[in-house]
């Protein structure tokens, strides 16, 4: 693991992580009993914000409270979501254009673009984005209390709700 590199996701490891479901500092299965455990900056959302849309992967229970710890933007106070459904949404990325035989880059929005909008037609995408659409927020105690995913057909890889 190492020292994290905040500034430098790894496009290729937070893709791994967001799409098969893997904690963003062990990588092994997130899934909890309950859902996925997202965390977002204490100033990203609005207490009743009914839209998040998440580009850092999640956490098992027991490296939420490391990633809150160590994260400078979640300032040791994130804030927590508990996720029953997180649907792959889009990408963050680098929107380019073709015109008059060339290829150009634009400014980023800074904001995922979703899955089937033609901005996608051009564009470099270096995150993963998933919409959190079933969830509640919870606290970090409660995160890490949360139990593991219960493995009864005893399938390792995680399986992401639609
Ligand atoms: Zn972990």
């Amino acid at each position: 693991m190492g020292e994290p590199r905040w500034r430098l996701v790894h496009p290729v490891r937070q893709r791994e992580a967001m799409l098969r479901g893997l904690c963003q500092v062990c990588a092994r299965p997130a899934r909890t009993e309950l859902g996925f455990v997202f965390l977002a900056g204490p100033g990203d959302y609005a207490p009743h914000d009914t839209v998040v849309t998440a580009c850092q992967p999640p956490v098992c229970p027991p490296h939420a409270a490391v990633a809150a710890a160590l994260c400078p933007h979640l300032a040791g106070d994130p804030v927590v979501f508990l996720a029953a459904s997180c649907p792959l949404y889009g990408v963050l990325g680098t929107p380019y254009e073709f015109d008059a035989g060339e290829l150009q880059a634009l400014p980023s929005e800074g904001r995922p673009v979703p899955y089937g909008d033609p901005r996608l037609d051009w564009f470099l995408a270096s995150q993963l984005a998933r919409r959190l659409r079933t969830f509640t927020r919870i606290d970090l105690a409660e995160a890490r209390a949360l139990g593991p995913r219960a493995r009864a057909d005893g399938l390792e890889a995680p399986r992401w709700a639609a």
